[in-house]
């Protein structure tokens, strides 16, 4: 490793991004977290569901529980030859460290091992609870990550109080956004049924492109809502429409299309469903739809952990963080449905899933330092 440096959550997050965890492989991952964890008395508790290695680590029985959440899979490489570096060896240039999963999440993991280690020796006899939840399969399909082990949980009547999520939630500084919820996530399978037939002789046939181009003008012309408060207004985008009888003279039998919604706090998935079906309904097309729920939004509401938070930041960052609801979906819609409030606070997420995916070594430092603060404003008692 090309690497001086005697911070010990740098040496962490190198020693992470050396495990190639590919999703939904933790890669050894976990088994570092375990060691260092274990130590400081926490009870390490594996919990493995199909390929994906779970981690819940509790220390303390007592209420309130605070939970720093995140996830040791990374999205594949890419291209390796375009790399200026290998992606799975940390390679420090220019005060960034560089290497697939430096900003997401790794850096996030690093952050919380470190900074609970500091608090603990300051403090090893805080009020309530400290609790890791970390998963391995938040970026590939997420059904056997934290959404299993949130049920494992709530089936024993154990619950998390508050929850920091590490995902990298910055845009240009760190700490300058953190996110408070997130929109929900709703996908759509569309078959639009008709008959084949020759491109010349349309009176025999049914052409189900012709049927469905109003129903796609419809779709993007509808104002969904306006956002509120809190979130941004909802997205309605096509991702994909495929229809082709395989030949130029011959009209298809069928279309099949699939669109995503990006909802606020103003839909549910019964209403917004609800709402496309009278779409189609009133066009007398002959039609299957499928749905896929990714997540409902969730909003996390002004309170202890928010105002925690929001100081720790505050004060070591020296502006108030943006407080937001934007960006994609992450495992926080799992968590938040259990009664948690839920917080994202990560570092600056430029460069995540790219080539040459690096964060900056400065900003490792002031997280743990953030992540410290959050603990002390909130489990020491006054
Ligand atoms: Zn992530």
């Amino acid at each position: 490793m090309s690497m001086t440096t005697t911070q010990p959550e740098i040496e962490l997050l190198c020693d992470l991004i050396s495990c190639p965890s590919v999703t939904p492989d933790d890669a050894g991952c976990q088994q570092i977290l375990i060691e260092r964890l274990t130590a400081l008395g926490f009870e390490c508790e594996t919990l493995l569901f199909g390929p994906v290695t779970n981690l819940w680590a509790r220390r303390g029985t007592a209420s309130p529980v605070l939970c720093f959440a995140g996830h040791t899979d990374v999205v594949p490489p890419g291209n390796e030859a375009e790399w200026s570096s290998e992606p799975f060896r940390p390679t420090l240039k220019d005060g960034h460290l560089y290497g697939r999963g430096s900003a997401d999440m790794k850096s996030g993991l690093a952050a919380m091992i470190v900074a609970i280690e500091q608090f603990l020796a300051a403090n090893p006899d805080p009020v309530g609870s400290l609790a890791l939840l970390i998963t391995s399969d938040e970026e590939g399909d997420a059904r056997e990550g934290t959404l299993k082990v949130v049920e494992t949980l709530t089936a024993r009547d154990e619950y998390i109080d508050w929850c920091v999520l590490g995902e990298p939630s910055s845009q240009i500084s760190i700490g300058d956004t953190v996110r408070i919820g997130r929109r929900g996530s709703l996908s759509g399978i569309l078959t639009v049924h008709g008959s084949q037939g020759h491109v010349a002789y349309p009176q025999n046939a049914d052409n189900p492109i012709r049927r469905f181009a109003p129903i796609l003008a419809e779709l993007h012309e509808v104002v969904w809502d306006e956002g509120n408060e809190n979130f941004p207004p909802t997205s309605f985008q096509m991702v994909d429409v495929q229809s082709s009888a395989g030949a130029v003279n011959v009209t298809p039998a069928e279309l099949t299309a699939r669109f995503n919604f990006r909802y606020s706090t103003e839909w549910s998935y019964e209403t917004l469903k609800e709402r496309v079906q009278k779409i189609f309904d009133a066009h007398k097309i002959d039609y299957d739809l499928a749905w896929h729920l990714s997540g409902e939004p969730f909003l996390t509401q002004p309170g202890k952990l928010i105002d925690a938070v929001s100081q720790a930041v505050t004060e070591l960052a020296g502006t108030a963080p943006q407080l937001s609801t934007g960006g994609g979906t992450s495992d926080g819609r799992f968590i938040s449905p259990a009664g948690a409030d839920v917080v994202e606070l990560g570092p600056v997420n430029a460069t995540i899933h790219k080539i040459d995916e690096h964060v900056k070594v400065d900003d490792v430092i002031k997280l743990t330092a953030m992540y410290r603060r959050i603990m002390e404003l909130l489990l020491l008692s006054p």
